[in-house]
C-alpha cells in the first residue's frame, strides 16, 4: 500500500466523488478483469487534474492514467498507487486550424476514438477511417500508436500537448515525437518534462476534405471485415500480442500451434481469431496470463518466435 491516511484524506478532501477507494479494475478494463486500485480518480477539470498530478510529484505518488482500459489487463492483485482517468474532464473535438488544402482537428485526450472517427465523417474529412471500430480513447490511441492494416495514429496526428509534473502544459510537435509499434514515447531532448511516460491532454490531427460517400463505403466495408474475422462483442483487449516482425502474424501462429479454443479457467483462446484472450465468464488475470504464458511456449516450442504481449500488463 503506497497511500497512507493522510494522502487518502487530501484525494477525498479534493475530489470528492470524484475519487474511489479500492476501486476495482475490473469495472474499467474491456477484459473485466483486474484487482482493486488503491484510489480512482476521475478529475471533473483540466485544472483537478494539473493539481492531481503536481500533487503526486510532490508526495512522489505513483500513478497511472488510462483511457477506456481497452488494451490494459490489470493484475488480480491491483494497482498501488492512484488511477487516474480522463474521461470526464477532457473529452472536446473541434477545428482548431485551416492549413493548405485541409483542417487540424483537436481532439482531447478522453475523447472517445470512435467520436473522433464521426466528426471527421460529418465534416468529410478523410484520415480517421483506418480507427473504424477501435475502442478506447484518443489518448489511449495515441499512447499505443494505435492502427490497423489501413494506417496508424502517427499517419494524421502532427502533435500532442503534455502536462509536466510541474503542472504546465507543452505542445510537442510531431518530430519530436518517436513512434514505433504500438508505442509512443518523447525523443531524447524532451524525455526531461516528464519522468516515466507523457500525460497527454490532447492530439492535434490534420485531415483533409474528400468525398462523402466514398468515406462511408470506406468505413462501412473496414467496420463489416472487423466484425466477420473478430470477436469484437466478447470482453478483450483486442489483439493481445504483437505481430512479430516478418513472417506469419500472431494469431496464426498460434492457430498453427493448436491453440483456437484453449481454455485455463474463464480465459479462452477465441475460436474465430487466435490473436485475441477472451474472457468468457468469471476469468481472473492470473487465468488470462496463464493462457499468455501457455501460448508464447507453444509458439515458442514450434516456431522459435518469441511472442510480445501487445496489451499493457500492469499491477503489483
Ligand atoms: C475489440 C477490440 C479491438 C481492438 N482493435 C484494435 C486495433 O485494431 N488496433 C489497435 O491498435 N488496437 C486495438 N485494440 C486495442 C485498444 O483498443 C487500443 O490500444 C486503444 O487505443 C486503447 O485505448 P484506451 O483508451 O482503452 O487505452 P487504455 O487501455 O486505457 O491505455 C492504454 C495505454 O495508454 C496509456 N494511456 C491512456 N491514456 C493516456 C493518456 N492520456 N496519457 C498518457 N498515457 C495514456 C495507459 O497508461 C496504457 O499504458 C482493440 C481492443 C479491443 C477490445
Amino acid at each position: 500500500m503506497v497511500l497512507d491516511r493522510t494522502a487518502r484524506k487530501w484525494l477525498q478532501n479534493r475530489f470528492g466523488e470524484d475519487v474511489r477507494f479500492d476501486e476495482p479494475m475490473s469495472r474499467h478494463t474491456s477484459l473485466k478483469v483486474g484487482g482493486p486500485a488503491e484510489a480512482f480518480v476521475a478529475p471533473a477539470t483540466l485544472e483537478n487534474l494539473r493539481l492531481l498530478i503536481q500533487w503526486t510529484g510532490e508526495a512522489k505518488l505513483p500513478f497511472l492514467i488510462i483511457g477506456d482500459g481497452t488494451n490494459l489487463l490489470v493484475k488480480d492483485t491491483g494497482i498501488a498507487g492512484i488511477v487516474i482517468v480522463l474521461t470526464k474532464c477532457l473529452n472536446q473535438i473541434s477545428t482548431i486550424a485551416s492549413r493548405g488544402s485541409g483542417v487540424v482537428v483537436r481532439a482531447m485526450a478522453g475523447a472517445r476514438l470512435h467520436k473522433l472517427c464521426a466528426f471527421a465523417m460529418a465534416a468529410n474529412l478523410k484520415g480517421m477511417n483506418f480507427a473504424q471500430g477501435i475502442p478506447g480513447t484518443v489518448g489511449g490511441a495515441i499512447m499505443m500508436n494505435a492502427g490497423t492494416s489501413h494506417g496508424w495514429i502517427e499517419d494524421v496526428l502532427e502533435g500532442i500537448t503534455i502536462l509536466a509534473p510541474t503542472g504546465e502544459t507543452q505542445t510537442v510537435s510531431k518530430e519530436r515525437l518517436d513512434f514505433s509499434y504500438r508505442k509512443l514515447s518523447l525523443k531524447n531532448e524532451m524525455a526531461h518534462l516528464t519522468p516515466g511516460y507523457p500525460v497527454i491532454i490532447d492530439g492535434h490531427f490534420y485531415l483533409q476534405p474528400s468525398d462523402e460517400r466514398q468515406l462511408q463505403h470506406e468505413a462501412d466495408e473496414i467496420l463489416k471485415k472487423r466484425r466477420a474475422s473478430q470477436p469484437t462483442h466478447l470482453p478483450s483487449a483486442g489483439c493481445f500480442f504483437k505481430n512479430p516482425a516478418s513472417g506469419k502474424p500472431a494469431g496464426e501462429l498460434i492457430d498453427l500451434a493448436g491453440l483456437k479454443g484453449k481454455k485455463i479457467g474463464g480465459a479462452l483462446i477465441s475460436p474465430k481469431h487466435a490473436n485475441f484472450i477472451i474472457n468468457s465468464g468469471g476469468a481472473s488475470a492470473g487465468d488470462i496470463l496463464a493462457l499468455m504464458e501457455t501460448a508464447q511456449a507453444a509458439v515458442l516450442n514450434m516456431f522459435n518466435i518469441a511472442l510480445e504481449p501487445e496489451v499493457k500488463i500492469v499491477g503489483r
